[in-house]
């Protein structure tokens, strides 16, 4: 897919105020600091899209970016940033599953784990939470430049060993990379290819 245009739409505090549209939403997730927003500014080709913050977990958002006049990628906010107090860990849950769970115009949840480390409970836990929910979700690996081709596949591999323990079937995969901008065709690709088989 090309990206002709991609534009900041508006940012909404909950679920229920984001924009009444009927465009298909391809929402990022992820913990903080997972590379979330340079993955959106490399996919969209646009550097200061997403904002990238060295405070993790800054944002309590979700920002709403129109594609090609055609789609839209939504920012979520990250979760499980642990140094968060508990009233507004709560209140990050609650901005993340009303969208995951009520957006009818969500099509497809990229859940966003660094490729570097061992499977984390946090991610496991969600990814569990979206199963038992029916969310159709994809997992997106991140910062794939950092380790070797070798490593990438050994990791992506033991990944979907411990998901394999809990589900029988395993979710589509990338590995990409903001920095060398590996999987930025398929992910896109696939996203082309979801929308064409909606928007008919
Ligand atoms: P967010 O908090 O999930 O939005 O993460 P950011 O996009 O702000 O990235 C967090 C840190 O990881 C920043 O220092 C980025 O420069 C770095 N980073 C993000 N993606 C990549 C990547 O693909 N490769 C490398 N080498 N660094 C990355």
């Amino acid at each position: 897919m090309i990206i002709k245009t991609a534009e900041f739409q508006i940012s909404s505090p909950r679920a229920d105020m984001c924009p009444a549209t009927s465009l298909p939403e391809y929402a990022f997730i992820g913990r903080s600091n997972v590379g979330k927003s340079s993955l959106i500014n490399m996919l969209t080709g646009k550097s200061k899209l997403a904002m990238t913050s060295s405070t993790p977990g800054k944002t309590m958002l979700i920002n709403h970016f129109l594609i090609n006049s055609s789609w839209y990628l939504v920012d979520l906010p990250g979760y499980g940033f642990a140094q968060r107090g508990k009233r507004e860990m709560d209140k990050l849950w609650n901005l993340i599953s009303h969208y995951v769970l009520e957006r009818q115009q969500l099509t497809c949840l990229c859940v966003l784990i660094d490729i570097r480390h061992e499977p984390q409970q946090k991610d496991l836990d969600f990814l569990e939470f979206l199963g038992e929910n029916g969310v159709p979700f994809i997992i997106v690996f991140t910062k794939a430049d950092k380790i070797s081709k070798t490593r990438q596949q050994a990791n992506v591999e033991e990944y979907m060993t411990v998901l394999s323990e809990r589900w029988e079937e395993l979710p589509p995969y990338f590995i990409t990379s903001a920095q060398s901008r590996q999987g930025r065709e398929e992910l896109l690709d696939y996203i082309d290819k979801i929308n064409k088989s909606i928007i008919l």
